[in-house]
């Protein structure tokens, strides 16, 4: 591992808390150390008081913050008289512990300190780095680990043995550590949790994480277990949007609300799904106890979460029988499957939750390939992960959680996306947490929005193959589909009946109706499995109750559109599918509108644009981002018991009326 320290660029930091973050962002730039928010740092700083009295104070790395990008306000400064004193203590639970923590820091508005700040405070060395680094928490999950760590390290580091981190963890560390640490020490080896280094300044702690951990992936180039991981892939089934769906749905179920689903099959997930010996390897739990607050409990293999379920019902009866009702748990729900057929699947409220679980099981992957070179991963016991898992910590946080916006973990899918209310429809339906994936023809649908919540894909919707492709790509992207609005259609030029072209009027049928039934009936596998309901919002036109002259086709597509939405709402509503249409006038900030056009129909009515573009009872204007909003509602709970219903958005209109 290369150590990145650079004089030159460290002088620009001048102070030790500066020293502290350079090097901190060092260990954050190499994600085989820490990963999403994994590792944390500390040093110790005398200071003066409001008082003039002078405090020695540990600045630790608060929670919420990333190594990589940390600044300084992200070392919560704190007391360190009292953080030793507290490690002499024969016991102190969690929640006493967050108190102690942040009830001696020295700015009341700082972050909450780490939950490895005792810890931090009890090492007598300036500056701290902590890390749980692939390569030495592949040896130590292993079962002749400790072996394994002596014969690498000899006396240069103290071993501790796995305890859950907290106060428990950094009571016996102080114990160990002042038994056991000599003037050759440099560093502290947690066995199946990560590696500790501490120095005098900020370049001695942190080039001796680099040694240690270089020493550990020298050792396992050695045993032939380090690179490359090469794993086989056979082929699968290339239709699996149902069951994606489908355990998607059963996941949601466990968790209590809509979950995310991204599924990832590239050579190392899919080859690792085919393993023969998978429910060996991967039953057994992630390597570090960071990783299984961030993954959730042990992966599961293939689809039968009734299995599943009843494992976690064991789970309870073992380990927490009166303590923890199944009932009282918010979530139950894995956030990794691994499936033989469908890949590595991962969970999450969000897009960006679940990607970061996907590189956290990546690396635990490795970790796992790399130790079965070595002889056999061998992780922590069941009773051990369960406790961390069901941290009373981690149960607060999410009872924090509830905050999300409201389609967080739904999944939509919006037609005509590229401009104008299709465009809108994705961004409101962003905003309200979902994961959206917007179809178009024009290519420009690809980098519509940025963001892991957001994918566009060029689909042309009269073309049945490019439909179903399109499905299959957002299940496996999101897992699912809840929401499916139909906005994609055509305002042709205007024709009277007796010149009325019939290429015309079936190119405007084959847009506006018939690639709405495909997209109905390739959707409706998808919809009823949607974990709240599916939900279709069909974006109609005031023409359908008040048709104008010369749009004969386009005023016959949507009335025939309007039916085919009646008749799906009857068929559907027995799996709860929800179809609601709104009927949209007037809206002129989309493609189909410039100037010129709007300045002729002015004149035609002899007004102004102004007063053509407000030409309405309440005299508004109408704006596609007015539209998006309705849809988004109608999605959400306020429309939970409507359905079939017909609703005009248009500023009142007397022949509507
Ligand atoms: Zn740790």
């Amino acid at each position: 591992m290369q150590n990145l320290w650079n004089d030159q660029e460290a002088a620009q930091y001048t102070d030790d808390l500066a020293l502290r973050v350079y090097t901190s962002r060092l260990l954050g730039k190499e994600k085989l150390l820490v990963l999403h928010g994994g590792g944390n740092t500390s040093v110790k700083i005398r200071t003066s008081n409001i008082l003039g009295e002078e405090e020695d104070i540990l600045y630790v790395k608060g929670s919420g913050w990333d190594l990589e990008t940390i600044a300084a306000a992200g070392f919560p400064p704190v007391r360190l008289g009292h953080l030793v004193a507290l490690a002499n203590l024969p016991e102190l639970n969690d929640l006493q512990m967050v108190n102690e923590l942040r009830s001696h820091m020295t700015i009341a508005s700082a972050p909450t300190p780490s939950v490895e700040a005792i810890l931090h405070a009890i090492i007598p060395h300036k500056f701290v780095d902590h890390t749980h680094a692939d390569a030495v928490v592949s040896i130590t999950n292993t079962n002749d680990g400790l072996q394994r760590i002596k014969d690498i390290y000899g006396d240069e580091v103290v071993i501790i043995p796995y305890v859950m981190p907290g106060f428990d963890l950094a009571r016996l560390c102080n114990e160990i550590y002042s038994q056991k640490a000599t003037d050759k020490t440099i560093g502290m080896i947690l066995m199946n949790h990560g590696v500790f280094s501490f120095g005098e300044t900020a370049k001695i702690a942190y080039t001796r994480m680099i040694d240690l951990v270089t020493r550990a992936e020298k050792y396992l180039e050695s045993k032939n277990a380090w690179l490359p991981l090469e794993l086989k892939v056979r082929n699968t089934n290339d239709r699996l949007s149902h069951d994606i769906a489908e355990l998607r749905y059963h996941a949601s179920r466990g968790a209590g609300f809509p979950l995310l689903m991204m599924t990832h099959r590239d050579g190392h997930c899919l080859g690792f799904a085919q393993r023969d010996d998978l429910a060996t390897i991967s039953q057994q739990g992630p390597a570090t106890p960071d990783h299984v607050i961030r993954t959730k409990r042990v992966p599961m293999l293939g689809r039968d979460l009734t299995g599943y379920s009843k494992q976690y019902h064991n789970y309870f009866d073992e380990f927490s029988p009166q303590a923890k009702d199944p009932k009282t748990i918010l979530d139950s729900a894995p956030r990794v499957i691994l499936d033989p057929e469908i890949g590595m699947c991962t969970l999450g409220r969000s897009a960006k939750d679940a990607m970061i679980v996907a590189d956290i099981y990546r690396q635990t992957i490795d970790t796992i390939l790399r130790a079965e070179r070595l002889g056999g991963y061998q992780a922590l016991p069941a009773k051990d992960i369960f406790d961390v898992e069901y941290w009373d910590l981690e149960q607060a946080k999410l009872n924090k959680a509830g905050s999300t916006p409201g389609l967080s973990g739904e999944i939509a899918l919006v037609t005509g996306a590229a401009s104008g209310i299709g465009k809108a429809c994705v961004e409101n339906l962003l905003m309200q947490g979902a994961a959206v994936v917007g179809i178009d023809i024009d290519p420009a649908i690809e980098k519509l929005f940025e963001g892991p919540s957001y994918s566009g894909i060029i689909c042309d919707v009269t073309d049945d193959v490019q439909i179903a492709n399109t499905i299959e790509a957002c299940a496996r992207k999101f897992g699912g589909l809840d929401m499916l609005i139909l906005n994609a259609g055509i305002f042709p030029t205007s024709s009277r009946i007796e010149s009325l072209d019939m290429s015309l009027w079936n190119k405007v049928f084959k847009l506006n109706l018939d690639a709405n039934l495909v997209l109905l009936r390739e959707c409706y596998p998808l919809l009823r499995l949607a974990p709240n309901s599916g939900r279709v919002v069909i974006i109609g036109s005031k023409n359908v109750a008040a048709p104008g002259p010369g749009a004969a086709a386009y005023s016959a597509s949507k009335a025939a559109l309007k039916q085919l939405a009646r008749i799906a709402t009857l068929e559907w509503a027995q799996d709860g599918i929800r179809i609601n249409t709104v009927h949209p006038d007037a809206v002129f900030d989309t493609g189909i509108w410039n100037d010129d056009i709007l300045q002729s129909r002015a004149n035609h009515y002899k007004i102004s644009v102004e007063e053509y573009k407000t030409k309405n009872l309440l005299k508004v204007n109408i704006t596609s981002d007015d539209v998006a909003k309705l849809v988004a509602a109608m999605c959400g709970p306020l429309f939970d018991k409507t359905t079939g219903a017909q609703l005009p958005i248009d500023g009142g209109n007397e022949r509507v009326i």
